[in-house]
């Protein structure tokens, strides 16, 4: 679990080409300097932590381009002490920035051997959300109602259920779309039954699933 000199080098270049790339939020910039990103990885695959690009994890998902993570995570404007709802906790990577950033976490997992991967490795690291194992779908309505929301999975179409464990004012970023491509929606809850949507941009993510695996 050795986070070298070598490892948070590559870390501030692959910062740096993130800023470049538009992510502008300092507090969402030093989460990603922060979180070693090649624990999150296969050892035999340290060399491709540190490059902006998404890499095959187990059960054929992917840990997300850090770019994507840091869009994702700026879009939710996250403030310290949100409670944030995470739908696909993969690697884990993800909810370790969410909590580098102080947000409460509470993740997600549709696959047991990702649930109990990340449940093992993150403790380790310094790093404690809630984990549950199962469809994301249903979202976790015995904890809502949640600030913010972050799907992090390609959905078919807006979970009604999800918009509905957010609070007044909470936010939810999810891609929504066709398996090859989706649109980056930013959703904010207006009031009890309304929510405005806007779009921004197009990304790739693996696709969200219902039940269990
Ligand atoms: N946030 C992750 C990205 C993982 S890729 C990371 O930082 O590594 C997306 C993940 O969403 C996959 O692990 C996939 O199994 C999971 N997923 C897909 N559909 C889901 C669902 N309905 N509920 C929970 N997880 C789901």
């Amino acid at each position: 679990m050795e986070d070298s000199y070598l490892h948070k080098g590559l870390r501030k270049k692959l910062v740096e080409e993130i800023r470049r790339k538009g992510i502008q939020n300092q507090d969402v910039l030093e989460a990603i300097n922060c979180v070693p990103r090649h624990l999150f990885m296969d050892s035999s695959f340290v060399h491709f932590a540190y490059k902006d690009q998404a890499f095959p994890i187990a059960a054929r998902q992917t840990i997300s381009q850090p770019y994507t993570v840091a869009f994702q995570t700026e879009l939710l404007d996250i403030q310290k002490g949100d409670k944030v709802l995470e739908v696909g906790t993969g690697s884990g990577y993800q909810a370790a920035v969410l909590l580098e950033m102080g947000a409460k976490v509470f993740t997600i997992e549709r696959h047991k051997v990702l649930n109990r991967g990340a449940q093992t490795l993150l403790p380790q690291i310094g790093y404690r959300p809630r984990f549950f194992y199962g469809d994301g779908f249903e979202g976790l309505p015995t904890y809502a109602p949640f600030n913010k929301v972050i799907v992090t999975a390609g959905a078919p179409e807006i979970p009604e259920k999800l918009i509905d464990q957010l609070v007044i004012g909470g936010k939810m970023v999810i891609p929504v779309g066709e398996t090859s491509s989706q649109c980056m929606l930013l959703i904010e809850k207006t009031s009890e039954k309304e929510y405005k949507t806007s779009e921004h941009g197009a990304f790739v993510f693996v696709p969200m699933l219902k039940g269990k695996e």
